[in-house]
């Protein structure tokens, strides 16, 4: 197949066999959001460049290595947004949402650009759930969306996802931690990664979230940021934990999560999977307490989660979770001829106001392969029309699951009679279950 007709690497396309999946968990994600007070905020699919670079952070991987950044015909730099917060925090500044009240709770399912080496669960373009929060420093708002988080993946029946939080602590104390952790590594500066060693001046913590092999053993024994939390930063810490186990989450400090993006502060957490291999992290987020006003705004202490769809999806599906399937079609109409056709379409019409899922012929089809066709859509009932059926303003209707018939009027009582008979069908269903 030639090229151009392929889809980019690193993109997929979500089929209707999936699509369903995606839309009923994106429902219990609004659901859950909104239950907890969070609403919905659209923001662009590109942003100015200098928007991640100044909110993500130029000593990402994100900003330095993935971004799609182009030159629009205005001669703007731009680029497609890899993550949420930046779109959303720059939306809330330009709206001036803060002063409509604290907190200000927002959510977003968005699609996200990164140009990855592409493998399971690591995709150029993806999808995220985000969540954030904006207005308060309290610990209980970092419990509250950690419990918005943890609710969502208990509500789709996921198991064994482990919650692991740390803190990276303020400004202030991570810049001390820093020099010692710097200290530490410049001794075996040679066997850092090339991208570890550009760090090791500007932000050496990150050096702890590296995957190279050879980095993870040089930090081994490397001082760790909770021994050097100040007074505030380790009560807040530690306040979060209790309203986590008031609120029955289990977690595990791991001192090791620090996050990828920069603007983090205090409490960092990740839920990370067993099923995943190496791209285990299927929900990360904090406290940014600095970003709005290194953005511009107010002092304004926020934080957030992102969550990836496509690692959600591919956890659930080694677990085997099904959700509910989509309503099946309760009728299917097959006519023969022209004016039979007209009048299945009317009829269909007339079950699509009532909200009912029904189909007619649309490709002028014999009626063997009408009926092929009912049958793999798995309509509950069928109806075939001919002239006869026509002449006479009557039909008989088909449950496809016992083959039993029943009449129906065409005429003004066709809906109530429709409805009678999924009633009675629905019924014996029942019935013969128990
Ligand atoms: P990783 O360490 O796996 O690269 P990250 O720290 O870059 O993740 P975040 O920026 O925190 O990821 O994004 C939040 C979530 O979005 C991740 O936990 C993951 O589930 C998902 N995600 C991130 N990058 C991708 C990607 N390229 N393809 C699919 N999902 C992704
Ligand atoms: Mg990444």
């Amino acid at each position: 197949m030639a090229a151009w007709i392929q889809a980019p690497k690193g993109t997929k396309d979500i089929l209707p066999k999936d699509s369903e999946n995606w839309r009923l968990i994106e429902d219990i994600m609004r659901d859950e959001a909104a239950i907890h007070g969070f609403q919905e905020i659209r923001t662009p699919v590109f942003e100015r460049t200098e928007l991640f670079e100044r909110s993500v952070g130029d000593t990402t991987d994100v900003v330095q290595k993935e971004m799609y950044t182009f030159l629009d015909k205005g001669n703007r730099s731009i680029s497609l947004r890899p993550e949420g917060t930046a779109g959303a925090v720059r939306a809330l500044l330009e709206n001036a949402l803060l002063n409509e009240g604290i907190p200000q709770k927002l959510y977003y399912l968005i699609s996200c650009y990164r140009y990855e080496n592409t493998q399971e669960g690591r995709q150029r373009e993806f999808h995220q759930f985000g969540c954030e929060a904006f207005g308060t420093e309290k610990p209980i708002a970092d419990a509250e969306i950690i419990a918005l988080a943890h609710g969502i993946f208990e509500r789709l029946g996921i198991r064994g996802l482990s919650l692991e939080i740390n803190s990276i602590g303020c400004p202030q104390c991570r810049s001390k931690y820093h020099e010692t952790l710097r200290t530490f590594l410049e001794e075996s500066k040679e066997a850092l990664c090339h991208t570890c060693l550009e760090r090791l001046d500007k932000n050496p913590m990150r050096i702890l979230d590296c995957k190279t092999p050879s980095c993870g053993e040089i930090t081994k024994d490397a001082p760790i940021m909770k021994d050097y939390l100040c007074n505030d930063c380790a009560e807040h810490f530690f306040a979060v934990q209790s309203y986590l186990d008031a609120a029955d989450i289990p977690y595990k400090v791991n001192t090791r999560i620090v996050r990828g993006l920069d603007y983090y502060t205090r409490t960092v957490f990740e839920f990370i999977s067993g099923d995943l291999g190496a791209q285990s992290t299927v929900c990360g987020g904090g406290r940014y307490d600095g970003l709005v006003k290194q953005m511009g705004g107010a002092q304004t202490p926020a934080l957030g989660f992102a969550m990836g769809m496509e690692r959600l999806l591919l956890v659930m599906k080694a677990q085997q979770i099904q959700l509910p399937q989509p309503a099946v079609c309760r009728l299917y109409i097959a006519s023969l001829g022209k004016a039979a056709q007209m009048k299945g379409f009317a009829l269909s019409n007339m079950l699509h106001h009532a909200a009912i899922k029904a189909e007619c012929d649309i490709c002028d089809r014999s009626l063997k392969a009408q009926m092929k066709y009912a049958d793999k859509i798995g309509a509950m009932f069928t109806l075939v029309l001919g002239d006869n059926e026509l002449q006479q303003n009557k039909a008989e209707l088909k449950y496809m699951r016992t083959g039993e018939t029943m009449p129906i009027t065409l005429g003004n009582d066709f809906l109530t009679e429709f409805l009678a008979a999924i009633t009675q069908a629905e019924s014996l269903a029942l019935g013969s279950q128990s």
